[in-house]
């Protein structure tokens, strides 16, 4: 059976002290979830407190996102050892805000990959089309090189510490969904994309998290879909109730 997980990416959103009230919310509303793996990313001035706010609690903590190297000269970056020695073990990389404003390619992203899962880390994955490519009816080729370019040289051992997270561009903060059925239809061709690149069951156990404008009126019916196994949730997860909400309609 593969997880489900609803987890959320909080961007460059909420100082310490607001950090303090949500996690403290979350913690209240949704320590004890076992429906779903909970997972929330704030941001990295404030991932050391989280990870101490949230002991005893059954949420995890993710950075969103991680330097390639191990250590050294990079100004400004965050190394996996780093992350991991505060109690950090899961990290969102590909996000299309750091492809889109940061430059990361397919080829950094496969280094970042490697990385993280030399360190142990776990990894959400993000990865989806821009709104040309849906019109264009090439979106499930720009996802399946997304996948190919970053994912298709790992070792199978290595794929239970990976989550995928399909999140369609033209989805992202618009308040634009896609429907159900366009998120299960690519949800269940990149599980036949991977179960073609290594193995059926590889595909079956990989959770596929859906991201793009989720919110507490529709991520019953996204989530109701089979292959799709939660969200990743930008916006609505800065609200404690809203998060809650769409934690429980998994
Ligand atoms: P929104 O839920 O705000 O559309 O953001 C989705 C997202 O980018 C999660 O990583």
């Amino acid at each position: 059976m593969r997880k489900k997980i609803v987890a959320g990416n909080w961007k460059m959103n909420k100082n310490l002290s607001e950090t303090e009230v949500l996690l403290s919310e979350l913690k209240t509303k949704l320590g004890a979830s076992k429906e779903a793996n909970i997972i929330v990313a704030p941001t990295f001035t404030n991932l050391y407190k989280a990870t101490q706010d949230l002991k005893g609690s059954s949420i995890t903590v993710a950075a969103q996102n991680m330097h390639q190297a191990d250590n050294g000269a990079f100004t400004g970056e965050i190394s996996a050892d780093m992350l991991k020695n505060i109690g950090v073990e899961t990290v969102i990389l590909g996000h299309s805000e750091r492809r889109a404003y940061f430059g990361e390619t397919d080829a950094l992203l496969a280094d970042k990959v490697n990385t993280a899962l030399k360190h142990g880390m776990k990894v959400i994955f993000c990865f989806g089309e821009e709104l040309q490519d849906r019109k264009s009816n090439s979106h499930f080729s720009v996802v399946e090189n997304q996948l190919k370019n970053v994912l298709f040289h790992i070792k199978e051992e290595h794929w239970k510490n990976i989550v995928l997270a399909y999140e369609p561009v033209w989805a992202i903060g618009t308040g634009e969904t896609a429907s159900p059925d366009q998120a299960q239809e690519m949800h269940a061709f990149i599980r036949n994309t991977i179960a073609n690149a290594f193995t059926p069951s590889i595909a079956d156990e990989v959770s596929i998290l859906y991201g793009g404008s989720v919110k507490p009126n529709n991520a019953e019916e996204i989530f109701a879909k089979p292959d799709v196994d939660g969200g990743l949730i930008g916006g609505a997860a800065l609200d404690a109730s809203s998060f809650e909400a769409i934690a429980n309609a998994i």
